[in-house]
């Protein structure tokens, strides 16, 4: 077994990554005041922005689900990795070498980081595909490839490959590479018989599939040769990496146009990416193998920014049932994400990637810009299953759509599509509407269910916090404090650290923060792990809320502003201490008037007046 990474190097490792960076390969972030960011949280489902970063101090919060924590924490979660192996992975990417407490080199191979391993298996599998391209018996797919129209260079930008005829030509090559089979196994990329593995892809043109990070997590790979037995498209199953139901082919390549461009284009196969890649549509990516679901909604409204304030995403199906049937699916999950989804059909039912090859790019082009609402695309795909030019038919295609406008819960959209449907259907505005009302009456749709609460709950025996109450202005001054201590530590000058550190919190969690970071500051914790020293110091229970404290917006818009904030702030709370203090003499000077000559009510007076001189220096008067 290899020894726990030293603390230094973890200390290093995180001083050395960019928080903001990392997180940006996940969520697409904006400006949310001096030094920080917000955006839509990867935790919990939201359409409003509540996660925030604040990448000077490492540290990231959500203010929705509570999550909370540094650049290491973000990774674990994100990637249901281990500590280890998550330092280890930031620190390769780094370049950075760890040292381990017991003073080896590092981990021996087969102890390395289990999801860095399967990883690095990919890597080494991608370019055996690639080389296997350009084999004799890679012509197959070469000619695939140059039939559909891709160039070597296309084929190249997208690391398209080929896997061999054969049982064993990528296990050997692994094998040689120092892959055991017990790991080889956990890739996906092998099957298992009485006699072993052996290769799951063989004879058939491969893609790479890579998640939001670039890394190559699975490959689907297409049949070419007319005995083989197999499906059409083959894919990786589901492994550790790989979960077909949150990765979408073409998103690495697509996930700066998505955010800049707040659109998305969804197609149906890895060609159609291509082809649409190609023809400048650089948003587009599509599915492995499964219906466009509620993760894959998830994950574009994190990249688009989905708050409604735009961004849009468009299906384009071949016009088959099942890419309407898709569509229609999508539409029952959400509708907020629906309201700006869009489809486009080739009416003649060809793929992108045949338009493209038979009418060139620009073609492609068009597809996309004659793009339809999907409600209008849902209610049409419905009035099809209907004779219109008959009363009965018309009354019947009333009754089935009305729910489908109905559902609409846009308020400022439902009505137009009321309208819109009685033109459709040549029927008076009022019948359409009374139809439509009716539904609603009986859907009793369940509106926005609100978001599951946070529970902060902390072990049986631990002291309970109750959240300080903001509207009592004590509370809310010794809050502003602690966020101005934990994220502006370099603003405050010697005397108003001594002040700060001499300061009684009223509130019993405002007191355990800060006794958090009176113990950080003592142990001398760096600047990029201030916030992280923090969270160690309090009780469990209250490490969100430091999180918290570190990534609440500061009303200040410059840094003129936020230094007179910051100073305004602390002198508030030394004022703060100075009336506790007076309150708790004035209560001993009462006592003391009894023997008004005698030590005790001199002392007080002194102090008294003492404490009235500090606070009208801090006035000014
Ligand atoms: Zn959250």
């Amino acid at each position: 077994m290899a020894g726990l990474i030293k603390r230094e190097d973890i200390d290093e490792v995180r001083n050395r990554t960019d928080l903001r960076e990392v997180v940006e390969s996940y969520v697409t972030l904006k400006s949310a005041g001096i030094g920080s960011f917000k955006g839509l949280c990867p935790f919990h489902d939201e359409r409003s922005p509540s996660f925030h970063i604040r990448p000077q101090l490492g540290t990231f919060h959500c203010f929705g689900c509570g999550e909370s924590g540094d650049v290491i924490a973000f990774i674990q979660k994100m990637d249901h990795s281990s500590f280890t192996e998550t330092v280890e992975l930031l620190a390769a990417r780094i370049n950075y070498e760890l040292h381990y407490e017991d003073g080896g080199p590092g981990p021996r191979r087969e102890d390395y980081g289990k999801r860095q391993r399967l990883v690095d298996a990919h890597k080494v599998a991608e370019e055996f595909f690639r080389t296997q391209l350009e084999t004799g018996e890679g012509a197959a797919a070469r000619e695939f490839l140059t039939g559909r129209g891709f160039d070597a260079e296309a084929v190249a930008h997208f690391s398209v490959g080929y896997a061999p005829k054969g049982w064993d030509g990528l296990l050997k090559h692994l094998r040689s590479r120092g892959f055991v089979d017990e790991e080889l196994k956990l890739t996906g990329m092998f099957s298992e018989g009485n006699r072993g593995i052996y290769d799951r892809f063989r004879g058939r043109v491969v893609w790479p599939i890579r998640d939001l990070s670039g890394a190559t997590i699975g490959f689907g790979a297409r049949k070419l040769y007319e005995d083989d037995q197999g499906p059409k498209y083959l894919n990786t199953p589901e492994t550790q990496l790989y979960k077909k139901s949150q990765v979408l082919y073409g998103l690495d390549l697509a996930k700066k146009q998505i955010s800049k461009g707040r659109q998305i284009v969804v197609v149906e196969g890895y060609t159609d990416v291509m082809a649409c890649h190609l023809a400048g549509i650089t948003t587009a990516v599509a599915t492995c193998g499964t219906a466009f679901g509620t993760d894959h909604i998830k994950i574009s409204r994190r990249l688009l920014q989905d708050d409604g304030t735009g961004g849009e995403v468009i299906f384009t199906f071949d016009g088959d049932e099942a890419g309407q049937k898709a569509a229609l699916r999508a539409f029952e999950e959400d509708q907020r994400f629906i309201a700006q989804t869009y489809v486009c059909v080739e009416p003649t039912g060809v793929d992108p990637c045949d338009l493209r090859l038979h009418r060139g790019d620009e073609a492609v082009r068009e597809l996309i810009a004659n793009k339809r609402p999907l409600f209008e695309f849902a209610i049409r795909a419905e009035l099809k299953k209907f004779n219109l030019d008959t009363v009965e038919g018309r009354v019947q295609a009333l009754r089935q759509t009305a729910p489908i406008v109905a559902a609409i819960r846009d308020s400022a959209i439902r009505p137009a599509y009321a309208r819109e449907l009685a033109g459709w259907l040549g029927m008076n505005n009022e019948d359409v509407n009374r139809s439509v009302a009716a539904s609603i009456k009986r859907a009793k749709l369940p509106r926005n269910t609100p978001p599951a609460q946070p529970q902060a709950q902390g072990t049986p025996n631990a002291p309970a916090f109750e959240r300080p109450d903001q509207r009592d202005p004590v509370m809310r001054l010794e809050r502003q404090a602690l966020e101005v201590v934990i994220q502006q530590p370099q603003r405050l000058a010697d005397e108003q650290w001594q002040a700060f550190y001499e300061s009684r919190f009223m509130a019993p969690a405002h007191a355990a923060v800060h006794d958090g970071i009176v113990a950080a500051s003592t142990a001398g914790a760096s600047a990029a792990s201030w916030v992280e020293v923090i969270r160690e110091e309090v009780p469990e229970q209250l490490r969100s809320f430091v999180s918290e404290l570190a990534v609440t917006v500061i009303p200040a818009l410059d840094e003129h502003n936020l230094n007179r904030y910051c100073s305004d702030i602390i002198n508030g709370l030394i004022e703060l201490q100075i009336t506790h203090r007076k309150a708790e003499l004035i209560g001993r000077l009462q006592r003391a008037e009894m023997d008004p000559d005698g030590e005790e009510y001199s002392q007080v007076n002194k102090e008294l007046m003492e404490l009235e001189m500090r606070r009208r220096i801090l006035r000014g008067t």
